[in-house]
């Protein structure tokens, strides 16, 4: 199960997945971009239940969204690094967990890039990876059986 642990900067909050993520967006929206300080931001999305928090207290804060609704982002209170956002659709149900914040980020490379509308020139995506100008408007095309699967029963759970 190594590689499915991370934690924030300082070491205050640390967590576990309890199973690898259903799919892992790149996504190169400007928001993310804001929210980052960076190029993009890999999440890997996961039932919110199947993320345990081993070590300290994540904080959740309020931030705008591009859908209106708002995310909840789940921050460390000491160092303030985002690790993982509820975003308005699912809710709490689902987590999206920063993969950067993972001890071995390389553990999960992104399924599909998302609005590469607003990648930053310089940024070149591997040949022949799943990449979108948005959102994907057909998960089908993107997700795998399983994971559509769960999705749905993270929905009705
Ligand atoms: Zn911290
Ligand atoms: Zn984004």
């Amino acid at each position: 199960m190594s590689g499915l642990e991370g934690g924030c900067a300082c070491g205050a909050v640390r967590y576990r997945l309890a199973s690898p993520p259903m799919i892992v967006h790149c996504c190169h929206c400007t928001d993310c971009q804001t929210e980052t300080g960076s190029a993009f931001v890999i999440n890997a999305v996961i039932e919110a239940g199947r993320v345990t928090v081993i070590e300290g207290a994540p904080e959740a804060v309020m931030t705008p969204s591009a859908s209106g609704k708002g995310q909840e982002i789940l921050r460390c209170p000491a160092c303030r690094v985002a690790l993982w956002s509820h975003y308005g659709g699912s809710g709490r149900k689902s987590a999206f967990v920063r993969v950067g914040t993972l001890d071995t980020p390389a553990a999960l490379p992104p399924d599909v890039h998302i609005y590469t509308r607003s990648r930053l020139p310089w940024v070149t995506l591997p040949p022949g990876a799943k990449a979108y100008d948005g959102y994907y408007a057909d998960p089908g095309e993107v997700w795998t059986p399983d994971a559509r699967l769960r999705w749905r029963a993270m929905l009705g759970g």
